[in-house]
C-alpha cells in the first residue's frame, strides 16, 4: 500500500490544474462548508477541495491521486449523518464535490428512465420526473440538499421504501470512476441483464470507499392519480402493527407510507414547530401517519379507506383518527412526522440510534429498550419513530429534563451499547438507512461475522489497493 503522505504545493497546483483554479480552493472561508456537518458532532480539515465539471475531470483527479497517493473523500450535498463525508486531515485530504455535475442527461417516460449526473440534487430529479408525468420516489427530508450520488452511496431509505424500496432498487445502470482513474461506463437503461456479476451493486451503499458515482441511470415509475393520508391514534405500539397488517392486506403495494411516532414527540412538535397543530383531539400514547397511493379514481379511493379506518376504529385497533381533507393538511400531517428529528435539538443532547428489527419484533424492542434506556440514564426520554413499515425506527434518546447536556452526551456510547445489544438479539441491524461512516466503525467487527468482514476488506483492496477512497470510513 502506497504511504499516504502530505500535499506538496505543486502536487495541489497538479490538481488544481486538473478543475481549473476557479473550482479548486484551498482558503479556509471557501472550504468551510465542506468541512462541517450539520449535526456538529465532526469538525473536518482538509488541504484542498476540488469541484469537477466532468467525469474525464474526476478520472484525472483519481489517476493522479492514485499515482501520488492522496487520500479523496468524495462529497455529495453533505447531508450524511454518519460522517463518512467529512475529510479529517488538513495536509492530507482532498475534498472531491460533485456539486457541479447535475446535469438531467435525459428523461424517458415511455422508457421510465431518467438517466443525470451524479451531483443532481434529488429533489430536481424528483421534479423532472413529474414534469415527464412520472414519479423518482426516492424521498427524504434531505431532499433539497442531497446529491443522487450521495443517496446512492448510502443506499438511502427515505419515506417511499415500503412500496418502492431503497435507493439500491431504483437504479438500472452506473458511471463510476474506480481508484485508478478508469471509467466503469454502466449507463445502461435496461430491466433485464444477467450477464454475469452486477457490478454496480458494489458502489450502491459503498459510502465512496470503492469508487466515486458520476452518473446514475435511474427507474421511473407511474404517478399516483390518488392519495390519502390519516392521521391515526393507538393505544400502544403492538396496535401499529396490527395496523400495518391491516392496511397491507387491504392496499398492498397501495400503502406508501406508515411512519411510526410517539406522543412525546408530538409534544415536541407542538413546542417548537411554529404552527404545528395536533391533528387529533385527544392524547394517545402512540401515532402512525398513513399514506395510501393508488392508480384509482380519487373518490374510490377515498371511500375504500373510509371504510377501512371505520372497520379499525370499530374494532378497537386504533383509538381515533384524522384524515385529510385536502393536500394541504396531508401535507401538514407529514409535516409533524418530518420535523420530529429537527425539533429534537431544542429539547437538549439527543443520542441517535438508526436501527431496524423485524416489523413483527418491533413492539417487544420498543418494550426491552425503554427500560434498558432507563436503567443506563434514568430519566432520559426515549424518541422512537420513524418507518415502521419498513422495520426501521430512529431510537433517539433527549436528555432528562434539566440535565447537562455535555454530560448526558458523553453516554452516547453507553447508551447506543445498551440499546445496539438488545437489536442485535432480534436479529436486527446497527445501521438501518444512514450507513457506517466513523460514526458505527468501530462497531461494525462485532455486528458483522469475521467472514463479511473479510470479504469486505477483501474487496476494498482490489477496488482501491493504495486505500485512497474515503480512507477509514466503513471500515
Ligand atoms: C434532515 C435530514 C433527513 C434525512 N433523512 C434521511 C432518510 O430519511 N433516510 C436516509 O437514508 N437518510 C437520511 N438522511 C441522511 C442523508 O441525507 C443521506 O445519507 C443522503 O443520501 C446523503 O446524500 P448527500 O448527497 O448529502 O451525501 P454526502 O453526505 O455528501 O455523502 C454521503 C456518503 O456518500 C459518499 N458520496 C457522496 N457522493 C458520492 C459520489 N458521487 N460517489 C461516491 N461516493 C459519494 C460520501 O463520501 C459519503 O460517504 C437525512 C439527512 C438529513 C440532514
Amino acid at each position: 500500500m502506497t504511504e499516504q503522505t502530505a500535499i506538496s504545493d505543486d502536487l495541489a497546483a497538479q490538481f488544481a490544474t486538473i478543475t481549473g483554479p476557479r473550482h479548486a480552493f484551498s482558503d479556509d472561508e471557501s472550504m468551510a462548508p465542506y468541512l462541517v456537518e450539520r449535526r456538529n458532532l465532526y469538525k473536518g480539515a482538509a488541504r484542498m477541495v476540488l469541484r469537477p465539471g466532468s467525469t474525464d475531470e474526476v478520472s484525472q483527479i483519481l489517476k493522479l491521486a492514485n499515482n501520488t497517493g492522496t487520500s479523496i473523500i468524495p462529497q455529495g450535498g453533505n447531508t450524511g449523518l454518519v460522517g463518512a463525508q467529512v475529510p479529517f486531515d488538513a495536509d492530507r485530504h482532498v475534498v472531491v464535490s460533485l456539486g457541479r455535475m447535475n446535469r438531467i442527461i435525459d428523461v424517458n417516460a415511455d422508457a421510465n428512465t431518467l438517466v443525470c449526473e451524479a451531483g443532481t440534487i434529488l429533489a430536481n430529479i424528483q421534479d423532472a420526473a413529474d414534469e415527464a408525468g412520472r414519479l423518482f420516489p426516492l424521498s427524504l427530508g434531505a431532499e433539497g440538499t442531497c446529491q443522487i450520488g450521495g443517496n446512492l452511496s448510502t443506499n438511502a431509505g427515505g419515506t417511499g421504501v415500503l412500496a418502492y424500496g431503497n435507493a439500491r432498487d431504483m437504479v438500472l445502470g452506473l458511471e463510476v470512476v474506480l481508484a485508478n482513474g478508469d471509467i466503469l461506463g454502466g449507463l445502461r437503461t435496461l430491466r433485464k441483464d444477467n450477464t454475469g456479476y452486477d457490478l454496480k451493486q458494489l458502489f450502491l451503499g459503498a459510502e465512496g470507499t470503492l469508487g466515486i458515482i458520476t452518473a446514475a441511470a435511474l427507474k421511473l415509475f407511474a404517478r399516483p392519480k390518488s392519495r390519502e393520508v390519516a392521521f391515526v391514534g393507538l393505544p400502544d405500539a403492538k396496535s401499529a402493527v396490527t395496523l400495518f397488517h391491516k392496511v397491507m392486506d387491504c392496499e398492498g403495494r397501495n400503502l406508501t407510507g406508515f411512519e411510526l411516532m410517539p406522543r412525546i414527540g408530538l409534544d415536541f412538535v407542538l413546542t417548537h414547530a411554529p404552527g404545528s397543530r395536533d391533528p387529533l383531539a385527544e392524547r394517545h400514547p402512540w401515532y402512525v401517519l398513513v399514506e395510501i397511493s393508488s392508480s384509482d379514481e380519487a373518490e374510490l379511493l377515498k371511500d375504500r379507506v373510509e371504510n377501512l379506518l371505520g372497520s379499525v376504529i370499530e374494532d378497537g385497533v386504533v383509538s381515533d383518527v384524522a384524515l385529510a381533507m385536502s393536500g394541504q393538511q396531508a401535507d401538514d400531517f407529514w409535516n409533524l412526522r418530518t420535523s420530529m428529528s429537527e425539533v429534537q435539538k431544542l429539547e437538549g443532547g439527543s443520542i441517535k440510534h438508526d436501527i431496524s428489527v423485524p416489523v413483527s419484533d418491533i413492539p417487544a424492542f420498543l418494550a426491552r429498550a425503554e427500560k434498558a434506556v432507563e436503567t443506563c440514564i434514568p430519566g432520559a426520554r426515549p424518541v422512537p419513530f420513524g418507518h415502521l413499515g419498513d422495520g426501521n425506527l430512529h431510537y433517539n434518546v433527549s436528555q432528562p429534563i434539566d440535565a447537562d447536556k455535555a454530560v448526558f452526551l458523553s453516554r452516547w456510547g453507553d447508551m447506543n451499547e445498551v440499546v445496539h445489544e438488545i437489536v442485535a438479539s432480534f436479529g436486527g441491524s446497527i445501521s438501518a438507512e444512514h450507513g457506517i461512516g466513523v460514526m458505527k466503525r468501530d462497531l461494525l467487527p462485532r455486528y458483522k461475522s469475521t467472514i463479511e468482514m473479510e470479504l469486505m476488506r477483501t474487496l476494498k483492496k482490489a477496488l482501491d489497493p493504495n486505500n485512497i477512497l474515503n480512507p477509514g470510513k466503513m471500515l
